[in-house]
């Protein structure tokens, strides 16, 4: 696997420059991620984590700084990128299987290679008796995990999740959890995950960037300092909790949490 750092300066973003009424979606954002690393960006609903991940993407451009993948300076979509949504995408006339190859064939790579891979995933995430079926025949939990194949399938070095688990229910969410750990320490691209779920930003990263309310900044930066790979309940784990009451207690000073005591 090649390793990929990535480099955010000085990116801010708003929208509607142009008319009379701009909106400043994020301000001006450093982040610089290691290859290999994983890192995820957690804040509140609205404060500009998508935007930061299509800017990333090369999805959508940045009004001011410079966003480097590698070493490249970001100026439209890259490519050596896997990209996963809350929403699976799969398409419902291809079965699971079809879908994963899908990738390979947009990208028009070595058919058996990707299909080796594919084999390789499927058998990895226990899906093996999904791969005939088509979307609509899989649980909330098979069909994120076939989604999470194909934004694997054809090895980036680079992975951009948005929320991926926001509609699972909790307990396919601590498999897939795990599982994505799995999957990262075997090949370890860098990945930048975003969630508005505390614990899964602690249960997964190396590093989290805490983000304020709208327009977003990084308020907090953590290192986690836990082995991995990391056990799937993690709520006992003293250390596990001060992670989380840190950026609780970074929530509740902006104003994201009321009402709510959270111990010295
Ligand atoms: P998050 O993912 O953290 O919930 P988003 O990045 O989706 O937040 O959005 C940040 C802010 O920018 C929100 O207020 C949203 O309404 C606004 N926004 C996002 N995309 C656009 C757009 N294309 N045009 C105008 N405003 C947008
Ligand atoms: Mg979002």
């Amino acid at each position: 696997m090649r390793s990929t750092p990535i480099a955010v300066d000085g990116v801010s973003k708003v929208f509607g420059e142009d008319t009379s009424k701009p909106f400043q979606a994020l301000k001006a954002l450093d982040m610089h991620i290691e290859p290999g690393e994983f890192v995820s960006v957690v804040g509140p609903s609205g404060c500009g984590k998508s935007t930061l991940m299509l800017m990333i993407a090369g999805l959508l451009p940045a009004t001011t700084g410079t966003l480097t993948v590698g070493d490249k300076r970001v100026k439209g979509p890259i490519t050596d990128v896997g990209i996963a949504f809350q929403d699976h995408l799969l398409l419902e006339f291809r079965t699971a299987e079809k879908n994963v190859l899908l990738q390979g064939e947009i990208r028009k790579l070595d058919k058996a290679k990707v299909k080796a891979r594919s084999d390789e995933l499927f058998e990895q995430l226990r899906l093996n008796h999904a791969k005939t079926r088509y979307p609509r025949q899989l649980s909330g939990g098979m069909r994120q995990r076939v989604s999470l194949i194909r934004t694997l399938v054809h090895d980036p070095s680079v992975l951009l999740m948005d929320e991926p688990f926001g509609a699972l229910d909790a307990l396919t969410r601590l498999q897939v959890r795990t599982d994505l750990e799995a999957l990262w320490l075997e090949r370890r691209p860098t990945v930048v995950f975003i969630t508005h779920s505390v614990e899964e930003a602690v249960g997964l990263s190396d590093r989290i960037f805490v983000m304020s309310p709208s327009p977003g900044e990084v308020v907090d930066e953590i290192v986690v300092d836990l082995p991995r790979p990391r056990p799937i309940v993690l709520g006992e784990s003293p250390e596990f909790a001060r992670y989380v009451e840190r950026i609780y207690k970074q929530f509740q000073r902006m104003g994201v949490l009321h009402g709510i005591e959270i111990p010295a």
